[in-house]
């Protein structure tokens, strides 16, 4: 089981925009969703910026299968978002970015660990609960997990052919983060950003 928890508000209006559309996952019992609190974001941020694109709410976000389906029904308004902002556990927000490669996806929750079942697609989408959700840097590919090192600021510069120096097996996690920030033409904005310590007790 996961928790989720809303990240601070100050972290979250940053990336609010008229053509931001709101994403929250709610059904996913195995994940503790803070639904109550989200509702009162919500409100706050409409006021503040009547103009949101609008709201998409899902259930099991994290089945990309089922996902990818849900989203057709919402096509138009995904279609007018630059932005979106998913409250969710780490692997829905990851899933959500595999499925829609053209948009800013950011995450608007960081996950934290307790042990047992962690979403219906852990092996394709890791997370590893981090506590501090990095995926709005990183073009929703998880540094932690998708890097051998969990390198947070960038490659190391072992990566040979795109695979990872520690697993000729492996892709290297950060050449293709860099890949996908290039191609969604958001690099120089990104490198940019400076990167904070991880604080690891927040994963224990
Ligand atoms: S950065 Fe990775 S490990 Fe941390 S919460 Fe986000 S998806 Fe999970
Ligand atoms: S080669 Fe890439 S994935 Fe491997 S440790 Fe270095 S940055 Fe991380």
């Amino acid at each position: 089981m996961l928790i989720t928890q809303l990240k601070k508000k100050e972290e979250i209006l940053p990336f609010l925009k008229a053509k931001t559309l709101l994403v929250a996952c709610f059904g996913c019992k195995e994940v503790f969703f803070p639904e109550k609190e989200y509702q009162n974001i919500k409100e706050e941020f409409k006021k503040l910026y009547p103009d949101l694109s609008g709201e998409i709410v899902l259930d099991y976000l994290c089945n990309e299968d089922y996902t990818a389906k849900r989203l057709e029904l919402y096509r138009q308004e995904i279609e007018k978002a630059e932005t979106m902002v998913v409250f969710a556990c780490g692997v829905g927000v990851q899933t959500l970015a595999g499925l829609l490669a053209s948009k800013t996806v950011l995450a608007g929750c960081d996950t934290f660990y307790l042990p047992g079942f962690s979403g219906f697609t852990p092996s394709s989408y890791d997370c590893e609960q981090c506590g501090e959700c990095r995926l709005s840097s990183t073009a929703g590919i998880c540094p932690v997990t998708a890097c051998s090192k969990g390198l947070l600021n960038g490659p190391c510069g072992g990566a040979k052919n795109g695979k990872c120096e520690v697993s000729k097996i492996k892709e290297c996690g950060w050449e293709n983060i860099m890949n996908k920030i290039t191609t969604t033409g958001k690099v120089a904005e990104k490198l940019k950003e400076s990167v904070s310590i991880r604080d690891y007790k927040k994963s224990q």
